[in-house]
């Protein structure tokens, strides 16, 4: 047992250093400062409480179960604040002042967003095919484009992946930024996030608000993923209020609507119905031919009707992999100098027509398949036993929802009936087995592919 708090955390933070990335590490634990060690409890200082919450709600099980194994006994962890008089912002503990992702690597736009720099040139509304699956987001975002703060406020946008939603409010932007001087802020609510952090680390929160609560129109992506942190969707609401106030727009897509974005506060999914919500469809028929040919337009080539047709009656579910079969057998075609006879375009687009068959996987049948392989009961999976031979493969269970399935964390979180940084921590956990222990690999390596594949989703009851 080590009594010394500063050998303790130093012993700790090594342990922490080999399970989280680096970009983490020094992100999130390297700014903590060892406090106080009472008998049983051992006390950490952060310097703000949004560094707290987040800790809480993220690192929390890990750092204890850290703790746990240097200390060799059960510690109760728990974070204090204590401010710290600023420093310079590059030397504090660590800490890069260079924004970085966090979670997903998807960033849509570099933060510091402002002007037309960060807009895809490709994205505007000229090259956006209006059917009818699209036609109401289409004309919405047009209205608001001709109308910033005057036609609907604020326009949400929702549809599933590969449907045009980024594609329609960078146009949006492209088209406000070619009529005035407007100040237009595009970017993703994760790279909002990563500005968002920065700022209080580099106590600069009063610069992020003057900068985003001083725009014209705002358009912030994916903002289904606003519900990582309490303290964002806080900051976010006042943005949001300070703007509407003031008649900027305000622009936002997502994956679903508002009302089922688990975890989002209630006083935010009102604000996001106020003005206008519309939703993207998957294409029709007639609309994937006409982005096809668009497409083909664009791309300068010309490919026979009777491929165009295969194309679009065999990929039908999103229009990003509709242009990746365009531009597969495109280069397949520049490059081999051959025309694509259709037993060509059948086997180069082979892959792509598997994926389109797949139904995406549930969670439920995640649960389901992993209760089955452990034998355990599918009632384990949403327990509170904490035995090893529940634990484990409701942890693996956990892991594969967050690798098979597009869910979020907290969505996962209820369906076990858990939070979403126990989600958190079990797939950190899960991520770290498979590098240690060859036995969980090959489970995990089995399952998805059994769940994958659906070979074997026997559904019990
Ligand atoms: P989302 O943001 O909904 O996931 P994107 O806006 O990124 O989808 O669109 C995916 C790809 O499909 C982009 O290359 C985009 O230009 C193209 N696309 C989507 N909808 C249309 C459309 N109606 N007309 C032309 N291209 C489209
Ligand atoms: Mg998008």
């Amino acid at each position: 047992m080590i009594t010394n708090i500063e050998s303790l955390w130093h012993q700790v933070c090594e342990c922490l250093q080999k399970q989280l990335n680096t970009d983490v590490y020094s992100r999130w634990i390297a700014v903590i400062i060892p406090k106080r060690l009472e008998s049983d409890k051992l006390i950490l200082a952060v310097s703000n409480d949004f560094y707290q919450t987040w800790l809480e709600e993220n690192y929390l099980p890990l750092i204890r179960e850290a703790v746990n194994r240097v200390h060799g006994r059960n510690m109760h962890v728990q974070f204090e604040v204590t401010p710290v008089v600023p420093t310079d912002p590059a030397t504090l503990a660590g800490v890069s002042p260079v924004p970085k992702k966090i979670v997903h690597s998807r960033k849509a736009s570099t933060p510091g967003a402002g002007t037309a720099m960060t807009l895809n040139q490709k994205y505007v509304f000229g090259s956006f095919v209006v059917g009818p699956p699209n036609s109401f987001a289409h004309a919405s975002s047009l209205a608001v484009a001709q109308a910033p703060g005057k036609a609907y406020n604020p326009l949400f946008i929702y549809g599933g992946v590969g449907l045009g939603k980024t594609h329609l409010m960078q146009a949006i932007g492209h088209y406000v930024l070619s009529k005035s001087k407007a100040h237009v802020h595009y970017l993703s609510c994760e790279a909002l996030m990563n500005e968002y952090i920065d700022s209080l680390q580099n106590r600069r929160v009063k610069h992020f608000r003057d900068k985003y609560r001083s725009t014209d129109l705002l358009l912030i992506d994916d903002i289904h993923f606003l519900t990582r942190t309490s303290a964002l969707q806080e900051e976010f609401f006042h943005t949001f209020n300070v703007l509407y106030d003031a008649h900027k727009q305000i622009v936002m897509a997502s994956d679903r609507p508002a009302s089922e974005i688990a975890g989002l506060e209630r006083r935010l999914i009102t604000r996001f119905e106020w003005g206008l919500v519309t939703e993207l469809l998957p294409p029709d028929f007639e609309t994937r031919m006409a982005i096809l040919h668009s497409k083909q337009k664009t791309l300068n080539i010309s490919m026979q009707e009777e491929i165009l047709t295969f194309i679009a009656s065999h990929i039908c579910s999103n229009i990003r992999s509709l242009e990746g079969a365009l531009l597969r057998l495109a280069s397949y075609a520049s490059i081999y100098q051959k025309k694509i006879s259709m037993d060509l375009a059948e086997s180069l687009l082979q892959s792509l027509l598997e994926q389109e068959k797949k139904e995406p996987v549930s969670i439920n049948a995640i649960q389901h398949n992993v209760a089955d392989y452990f034998d355990i009961r599918m009632a384990d999976m949403t327990s509170k036993h904490r035995s090893r031979s529940v634990a484990l493969p409701r942890q693996i269970a956990m892991y594969l929802c967050r690798s098979l399935t597009s869910a979020s964390l907290p969505e996962i979180g209820v369906a076990f009936g858990k939070t979403h940084a126990t989600v958190l921590h079990a797939c950190r956990r899960i991520n770290q087995k498979i590098i240690e222990d060859q036995q969980i690999k090959q489970s995990v390596t089995k399952l998805s592919q059994q769940i994958d594949n659906k070979k074997v989703i026997t559904l019990r009851r």
